[in-house]
């Protein structure tokens, strides 16, 4: 799966508990077990974390673009905690009649943040537990790797044949398996373009 320089998440179901009836509250923004952590080590390891979520809840009026802002400082503020970021963050707050382009499955937001670290889709993946986001990779033409947690055993029961690059029990596995890989690669002196070529955040 390297030479992966952005990650790109989805964010319910991959880094908090989902909920079928959206999640409206930032009290109601906990993270799955492990995920914040995998994020630290993502960081660590020298990749760039991105993530990609449609909030269609704004649209419907089930919650604010002020609570949303809340659930974002909550989960910065864990992240943090837990010795890691996330270096930009994309939402699509439109209803699915808005045709906007930013909602998944359409690839806006995966595209934006491809041009925003400047990477091809080659260097990319998204991680997701939706139909749509794969999708939404497929069209961006990046590598799509599902997680079991949220809706994920849902999408296997639903898309047995789904072309994923790899099936996680969970973003930890996933971020275990891409940073041990990572860590080989650079043992072996393979370029991954993973071990710091970018600056930090300031
Ligand atoms: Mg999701
Ligand atoms: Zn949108």
């Amino acid at each position: 799966m390297t030479p992966v320089q952005l990650v790109i998440l989805d964010r319910d179901g991959v880094i908090n508990e989902d909920s079928d009836d959206y999640i409206r509250t930032v009290a109601q923004w906990v993270p799955i077990a492990g995920s914040l952590e995998a994020i630290a080590s993502l960081n660590r390891a020298g990749f760039r974390v991105g993530v990609a979520t449609n909030q269609s809840g704004i649209g419907r009026g089930y919650y604010s673009l002020e609570t949303l802002a809340g659930m974002h400082a909550r989960m910065t503020e864990l992240l943090t905690h837990a010795g890691g970021r996330i270096d930009a963050l994309r939402c699509c707050p439109h209803l699915p009649t808005d045709h906007c382009r930013c909602r998944k499955p359409r690839p806006g937001m995966l595209l934006a943040l491809m041009r925003e670290f400047a990477v091809e889709p080659q260097q990319c993946c998204f991680v997701g537990d939706a139909y749509s986001d794969f999708r939404a990779a497929e069209a961006a033409g990046m590598a799509f790797h599902l997680v079991r947690t949220g809706k994920g055993e849902r999408t296997l029961a639903a898309h047995p044949a789904l072309a994923c690059a790899g099936i996680w029990n969970s973003l930890a596995e996933f971020a275990a398996a891409l940073t041990a890989l990572s860590a080989q690669l650079a043992a072996s002196g393979m370029a991954t373009g993973v071990t710091g070529n970018h600056p930090g955040p300031a």
